[in-house]
């Protein structure tokens, strides 16, 4: 049996655009300011845009430690974040995510395009296939995630996804809850059955 753990640093996916509704932008500042206030360092992908930006000014202004991994094509005045604890710039979105992977102790995702599901979508099937047994949640503010949420149930009904897999995503609509119930996950049992049923 798997034990809770102290989640010391939480790796955050979150939108690059700037034409969002401020409240999507409230919510990454008080994700930002909940981890900083909880001691949490936050790794996320190092642009100054959109929730990115919005997530690491508040987790700094919180004098939270704040880790960007920007891929050298986005390390522009534009796109990255020049005033983080530290800014690491590596070759291609690859390394990015193998980096931003294995730093994260629990992964979160806030609302976000293409970019974000992609990344949240490779760390959930990395645990269903047994790879890591880390914590991943979404942020379910104003609603964001319920499609996703739904197209997971429709796949579940449908049986493209096993019945113990669902339950590897953690859903919550406020930070301070969605982190502690990341602090709490408990990753079930035999996981890399799934290799073994194809
Ligand atoms: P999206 O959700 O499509 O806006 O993509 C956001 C995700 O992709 C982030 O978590 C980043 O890792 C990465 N990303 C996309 N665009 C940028 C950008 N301009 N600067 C830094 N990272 C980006």
């Amino acid at each position: 049996m798997r034990a809770a753990m102290r989640v010391n640093t939480v790796c955050v996916y979150c939108g690059s655009s700037d034409s969002i509704r401020p409240e999507y932008l409230d919510a990454a500042r008080a994700m930002g300011a909940a981890l900083a206030g909880r001691g949490q360092t936050v790794v996320f992908g190092g642009g100054r845009t959109g929730m990115m930006g919005a997530l690491a000014d508040a987790a700094l202004a919180a004098s939270g430690r704040v880790v960007g991994i920007l891929p050298e094509q986005f390390d522009t005045e534009a796109l990255a974040h020049r005033h983080l604890s530290e800014l690491r710039v590596v070759p291609s979105m690859h390394a990015r995510k193998a980096l931003m992977a294995e730093m994260g102790e629990a992964f979160v995702a806030l609302p976000g395009g293409f970019g974000t599901f992609e990344e949240l979508f490779e760390i959930l099937t990395w645990a269903q296939i047994g790879m890591h047994h880390r914590p991943v949640g979404v942020l379910n503010v104003l609603g964001y995630f319920d499609p996703l949420l739904g197209l997971i149930a429709h796949a579940r009904r449908e049986g493209f996804i096993y019945a113990e897999h669902p339950s590897l995503l953690v859903s919550e609509v406020e930070s301070g809850r969605l982190l502690d119930r990341l602090e709490e996950y408990i990753a079930p049992d035999g996981l890399s059955r799934w290799v073994e049923r194809r």
